[in-house]
């Protein structure tokens, strides 16, 4: 059997290296601008657990202070084609419909989970599905803002994107937030400590 360690093309298949692992996999979804990074950011330094962030690649340009092998990995189109075609991905998908693609390295996954470690995915509901399908066992979490009204004012107060960008990624927000049922758990995050709190008791319940 190949290692799916490395990565390989598509006949590797990732739950083989599912079924060998001793670590978990915990997925977590929520609407762009629900307060995600800042939550999980206290996730990784107060949960009793030894997480690790799967750093996700992606076509999308930098934002400013991000950092390449850190927040993404910042892939050309066709860097990001070549790897598809050689299946190096666990997932990949077009989000937003606006041609930038974002994926989930096998290499960021597989060899950590056979180290024992807790990887994080920060993906979409798409990925979830896909995930969800190699690793059924996969801890899945969607946070989740109080409303979409919320979702809009705390996007617009970063102010980072044109508001006909906003307005994309409030239309999927809504079909996400439809789609939350599909989660083991869901975190409101409109107070963050008690979120954080939340999510630490979820992680622990699972066996940290
Ligand atoms: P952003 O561009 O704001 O960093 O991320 C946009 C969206 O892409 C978020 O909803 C995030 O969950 C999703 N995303 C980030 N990485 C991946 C990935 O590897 N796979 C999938 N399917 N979605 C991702």
């Amino acid at each position: 059997m190949p290692d799916a360690d490395s990565a390989k093309p598509n006949d590797d298949k990732p739950q083989e290296a599912g079924a060998r692992a001793t670590g978990k996999l915990i997925v977590i979804s929520g609407p762009s601008g629900a307060g995600k990074t800042t939550l999980l950011k206290r996730m990784y330094a107060e949960c009793p657990a030894p997480l690790v962030p799967s750093v996700s690649a992606t076509t999308r340009k930098p934002r400013p202070g991000e950092v390449d092998g850190v927040d993404y990995h910042f892939l050309t189109p066709d860097e990001f084609r070549r790897r598809r075609e050689n299946g190096e991905f666990l997932e990949c998908f077009e989000v937003y419909g606006r041609g930038d693609w974002y994926g989930t390295l096998q290499s960021e996954v597989a060899p950590r989970l056979k180290a024992g470690k807790w990887v994080v995915l920060e993906i979409d509901v798409q990925g979830t599905i896909a995930v969800l399908e190699h690793y059924p066992d996969a801890l899945t979490i969607f946070v989740q803002p109080e409303s979409v009204e919320e979702l809009d004012r705390r996007l617009t107060a970063r102010g980072t994107e044109t508001r006909a960008a906003i307005e994309r990624r409030l239309e999927v927000a809504r079909r996400e937030l439809a789609e939350a049922e599909r989660y083991r758990y869901r975190v409101t995050n409109d107070e963050l400590d008690a979120a954080v709190t939340r999510l630490c008791e979820i992680l622990k319940s699972c066996g940290s």
